[in-house]
């Protein structure tokens, strides 16, 4: 097996170090490719105005390149000191100054100067986030159930959450020397890939990750038996937990091999959904945590990144020598048990806490957090956070909670006051869910985040027509075939294709439990549309009156629908055929 290019620069970049540190000392406005490999574990990606490209090449000049930065914020937890030192970041090193509420409960800032980035790294960091394991080849940010009502069951999970989060973080001292100017442990320098000048890389004490770390990223997600709101069955390892009769918390259910990723005509990727191992008591917890990531970390592709997720392992071997596995080196029995049924709780609108005070669910599109002209979202946010000082929690579906508001009439006059009004959010805009896609994401094919309320708009209208409104389906799109907003779950979703054209996937479910398919490849705009239109008429016409988009799907058989659906895009195509021909005659 010949290991990726990428398992070579971590093996040689001395604990996540490598050139970072030069680089960033010199006047240049981007990183080289392999700094710009080891900078993701360190939660930074390098992008670069994509809008802006052709222009540059044809005045001859440079890529405009920028960085994206994430935070570690387990289960999304903020304090609201914490929430004002990000929204003061943004409004300093953030390009169009928003920030990101990310489909795993982070904050992202787009736009970061590369002469800005040690100093915005600093000042996150100032307020105790760390943005190091945001990104690149680790257990990324642990995820957890949304709890505005403050329910202690849910809010037991906190503790669990955070052990999980530190006990995966890298132990490497590199994050702490490069960006926040502590003392170097290491002083080794790399000649033709051999360790010369200093001490051992084991004063990193990176005992558990090595040096190669993991093949691919993974990812973690923690919730309450019956509540799917974080999607545990997109995560490569979840927790569902479990309650004695005295509702103190005593073990999890185990979610493994779900992942998200995929690549365009490469049979050998695709998406899944988790297996439930089996339930286990809650003293075990980071044993078997550790079990399954290991096994990830020695049984991984580290030749192919794009088959290198935790799912295909267990496609591959099976799920019997999965279980197996993590019995053995965690040396706990996972017992078979039965799963209660899942719903996912809206978390958005007012909500009495316990206390007395207000939880407010705030719907934000694609997560985007910006000021526009005639609502200034952000500034409304931050004004009531620093009046109430309010606690906040990031949700998986990019909406943002704000938890500890006093006086609700007057929390509303603020947001009114700013222009943010939720009445006009529909069903099918809160759940919806958009990558960033175009103009920085690197890999996107086609737009996520700036079209999405367009198909917002257009797919409401359809529903509306169809009288469907009610039962509006779970929506998502992506600017490629990567899933980073999980469409793969959703009850359809758009998945980029080319730079026209998107993938049509249905038949997941509004529980988060079911796998969508590909429906019809390579639709245009139009025939997103018209595609569109057939399926809720064929919906509206041949289901009940409960019975919701994805069940119609999986109920009626993906080739059936497919049948259907192909039928539609040839008839979009004749369309244009005979407006073409008329033109020309
Ligand atoms: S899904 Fe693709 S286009 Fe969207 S953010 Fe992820 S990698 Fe980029």
């Amino acid at each position: 097996m010949k290991e990726s290019k990428i398992e070579i620069i971590k093996r040689e970049s001395l604990g996540l170090r490598g050139n970072i540190a030069n680089e960033l000392a010199n006047d240049r406005d981007q990183f080289d490719s392999a700094t710009c490999d080891l900078l993701k574990t360190h939660g930074i990606y390098q992008q670069d105005d994509r809008d802006s490209r052709q222009e540059k090449a044809r005045q001859g000049k440079n890529r405009e390149f920028s960085l994206m930065i994430r935070g570690r914020i387990p289960g999304g937890r903020l304090s609201a000191s914490q929430y004002l030192a990000w929204d003061a970041v943004a409004n300093r090193f953030a390009k169009d100054q928003s920030l990101r509420v990310t489909t795993r409960q982070s904050l992202q800032l787009h736009g970061v100067l590369k002469r800005e980035l040690k100093q915005t790294i600093a000042e996150i960091n100032a307020v105790l986030i760390t943005t190091q394991g945001a990104c690149g080849d680790v257990v990324r940010n642990v995820t957890q159930a949304e709890n505005p009502w403050q329910d202690p069951r849910i809010s037991q999970l906190d503790r669990f959450v955070v052990a999980l989060s530190n006990h995966f973080l890298a132990k490497t001292n590199a994050y702490h020397e490069i960006w926040l100017n502590k003392k170097q442990v290491l002083n080794e320098q790399v000649v033709n890939g051999q360790v010369v000048n200093g001490q051992t890389k084991d004063a990193d004490n990176e005992t558990f990750y090595g040096d190669t770390y993991l093949p691919r990223k993974f990812k973690i997600a923690m919730t309450v038996v019956g509540n799917n709101s974080v999607d545990i069955y997109s995560n490569d390892m979840g927790f569902a937990a479990t309650f004695d009769d005295g509702n103190q918390l005593d073990g999890f259910f185990l979610f493994v091999g779900g992942g998200m990723g995929m690549t365009h005509n490469k049979v050998e990727t695709f998406p899944r959904v988790a297996d439930c191992l089996g339930w286990f008591s809650v003293t075990n917890l980071i044993a078997v945590a550790e079990a399954v990531v290991a096994i990830h970390r020695d049984f991984g592709d580290r030749a192919n990144r794009k088959h290198a997720r935790l799912k295909y392992v267990i496609a591959e071997k099976g799920i019997d020598w999965m279980r197996g596995q993590v019995e053995a080196r965690s040396q706990t029995q996972l017992l078979d048990l039965p799963l209660p049924t899942w719903k996912s709780p809206s978390v958005l609108g007012w909500h009495l806490m316990p206390d007395g005070y207000w939880a407010y669910g705030l719907h934000l599109t694609a997560g985007r957090i910006i000021d526009c002209q005639s609502r200034r979202l952000k500034s409304a946010i931050a004004a009531l956070v620093a009046e109430y000082t309010l606690d906040i929690q990031l949700c998986a579906d990019q909406n943002i909670l704000l938890l500890g508001i006093r006086d609700k009439a007057a929390a509303q006059s603020i947001l009114e006051y700013f222009g943010v009004r939720e009445s006009q959010i529909t069903a099918l805009d809160q759940r919806a869910l958009a990558c960033v896609a175009l103009p920085t994401c690197g890999l996107a094919l086609n737009e996520g985040e700036r079209v999405l309320p367009k198909y917002l708009s257009l797919i409401n209208a359809q529903l509306e027509k169809y009288g469907l409104s009610a039962r509006a389906p779970v929506f998502r799109m992506t600017g490629c075939a990567n899933g980073c907003a999980r469409p793969y779950t959703a009850e359809i979703a758009l998945v980029g294709r080319s730079k026209q054209t998107y993938s049509l996937f249905g038949g997941g479910c509004a529980e988060g439990t079911k796998l969508a398919a590909l429906l019809v490849d390579n639709l245009d705009e139009n025939q997103i549309i018209t595609a569109l239109d057939k399926l809720f008429y064929c919906w509206r016409q041949q289901s009940n009156e409960s019975e919701r988009l994805g069940d119609f799907i999986r109920r009626l058989g993906f080739e059936q629908i497919r049948a259907q659906l192909i039928d539609a895009q040839q008839t979009e195509k004749n369309k244009k055929t005979k407006t073409r021909r008329r033109r020309n005659e």
